[in-house]
């Protein structure tokens, strides 16, 4: 079926009439055909964000702001069955996290609606009493905002909710390899209430994406995807001096010590890794173990990982679906067969698959790769994929080490029973997110976002809301007196 855009209100195809296909990474069928935006369908998106938002949305007050997130994200819960088998079939993850994740996106937009009619400037005492000075704190004006394929939902949650929170208008452009679930936002939009033009949607791939970013009218970008896509961002934000927030890729470390309690450590080290097939930014990609538990933990990480049941993301008791689209899927069959040729041994994830239930799937077997060399390719590019990298160490000095020796500093993981270890290593690792005896947890509360070429910025949490805000000064003088023209007035 073909889809439309969002743009001023109108659901509309691509200008030039081209469509991009949406396929079912399971099944291997298209379902559904997405429209390719022109840069101007991309340019009438960013005018309608910018009449929207001096037609009225920047001084609708935030109790109606609120109100209108509040319904958005009840609508997403009402239809939280429907958005996720959407996103399944879009991208293949299983219907237990896309399930998940539409009410965590909801629970995003209920957070951020509590900010709406709060957001206070100060009043400053200042050196003069007679001078009154206060900051307001005003919308930045219209926000494009890019994400990738494997969350849409959520992504989305982390930049739309704040955003509109903070009184900005803006322009959506998902993934061309999972938009489906975004472009049924604009249903949501829509009977929530918004105004025509607050939020707009386009599609396509790294044209569109180029388009929009490198678009001189907006005030800000925030994306999430791949680091070099990031860089071009950037590089093009620049040009038009538009501040950018980057929620870029990772190669996180899990690092589990002697002392943990090593039944749940395994677990968490199969959840960093395995939980959504791997394709996540905070994925836990490195398993750091200490020494004398190294083999024990390995042997035992690599044992749950054979028994991890492939197929249809659709079913229960499915615990791995398929990479999530073709260009992935050989990315990382690259990185696995390099991996294997490079010297680590790999312990799980190398044998055929030879189950004709995957059918057209573009399945990856869990894979686990031990003594591994953290200076290697395996331990040092993001895969984005079910493939485990187990690295040794012998002291907390070591582990810390390792774990800061790389250009990503998105996530990490650290198990440990002794509480004093587990600050000091929190406090040492170079990371946007450190996880103590738990790994892959989130709230809407806790700001996320990465260090190093993981990007900049940060999502979720009060953090998030000053990506979209801007701070005025107003300063009056109460004395009724001109001083000297020709000197500062302080
Ligand atoms: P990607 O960089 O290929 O694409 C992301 C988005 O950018 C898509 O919408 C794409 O169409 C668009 N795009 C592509 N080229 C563009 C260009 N030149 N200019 C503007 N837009 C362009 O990333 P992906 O493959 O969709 O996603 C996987 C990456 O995303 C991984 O690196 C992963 O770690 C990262 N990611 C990060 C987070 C986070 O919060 N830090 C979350 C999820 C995914």
């Amino acid at each position: 079926m073909n889809q439309l855009m969002l743009i001023g209100g109108q659901r509309v195809p691509a200008s030039a009439g081209r469509t991009l296909p949406a396929t079912d990474p399971f099944r291997g069928t298209e379902i559904a055909r997405v429209p390719d935006a022109s840069p101007a369908d991309v340019a009438d998106a960013v005018a309608a964000a910018r009449a929207a938002f001096d037609g009225g949305w920047s001084t609708t007050p935030g109790v109606r702001r609120a109100e209108l997130l509040h319904r958005l994200a009840d609508l997403l819960v009402e239809r939280a069955g429907d958005f996720a088998r959407l996103e399944t079939s879009d991208n293949g993850k299983l219907l237990r996290e896309t399930s998940n994740q539409a009410r965590f996106a909801a629970r995003n937009y209920r957070f951020f609606a509590g900010y709406a009619d709060k957001l206070y400037g100060r009043t400053i005492p200042l050196d003069s009493p007679d001078t009154l000075d206060y900051t307001t704190a005003e919308p930045i004006g219209v926000a494009a905002l890019i994400t990738a394929w494997n969350s849409p939902m959520q992504l989305l949650a982390n930049k739309l909710a704040p955003a509109l929170a903070a009184g900005n208008c803006v322009v959506i452009k998902p993934s061309e390899h999972a938009s489906l679930t975004t472009l049924a936002m604009a249903d949501l939009v829509e009977e929530a209430g918004f105004p025509p033009g607050v939020v707009n949607i386009v599609t396509g791939g790294a044209d569109a994406g180029q388009a929009l970013s490198g678009h001189p009218g907006l005030d800000r970008i925030s994306f999430t995807g791949s680091v070099p896509t990031g860089q071009a961002i950037a590089t093009a934000a620049a040009k038009n001096l538009v501040p950018v927030t980057l929620e870029l890729g990772g190669k996180s470390p899990n690092i589990v010590f002697a002392d943990a309690d090593l039944d749940r450590a395994v677990i968490g080290a199969v959840a960093g890794i395995f939980a959504a097939g791997g394709q996540t930014c905070i994925a836990g990609s490195r398993l750091l173990v200490q020494d004398s538990v190294y083999d024990k933990v390995v042997a035992a990480v690599a044992e749950r990982a054979r028994a991890i049941r492939l197929g249809d993301p659709m079913l229960e008791p499915t615990q791995l679906g398929p990479v999530a689209n073709r260009p992935q899927f050989d990315r990382i069959r690259r990185a696995v067969t390099n991996g294997a040729d490079g010297g680590a041994v790999a312990l799980t994830g190398l044998e055929p698959l030879a189950d004709p239930e995957l059918g057209a799937g573009l399945f990856v077997r869990p894979t686990v790769f031990a003594e591994v060399d953290n200076a290697s390719p395996l331990a040092r590019e993001e895969i984005f994929g079910p493939v485990l990298s187990a690295i040794r160490f012998s002291d907390e000095d070591e582990a810390v080490a390792i774990a800061n020796d790389s250009e990503f500093g998105l996530a990490s993981g650290v198990w440990t029973n002794d509480l004093t270890r587990a600050h000091r290593v929190a406090r040492r690792i170079v990371a946007g997110t450190v996880w103590v005896n738990t790994y892959r947890s989130s709230a809407a509360q806790a700001p996320f976002g990465g260090t190093k070429k993981s990007g900049y910025g940060r999502e979720r949490g009060a953090e998030a809301l000053s990506e979209y805000l801007t701070t005025k000064n107003v300063m009056i003088d109460l004395s009724g007196t001109s001083g000297d023209p020709f000197s500062i007035r302080t």
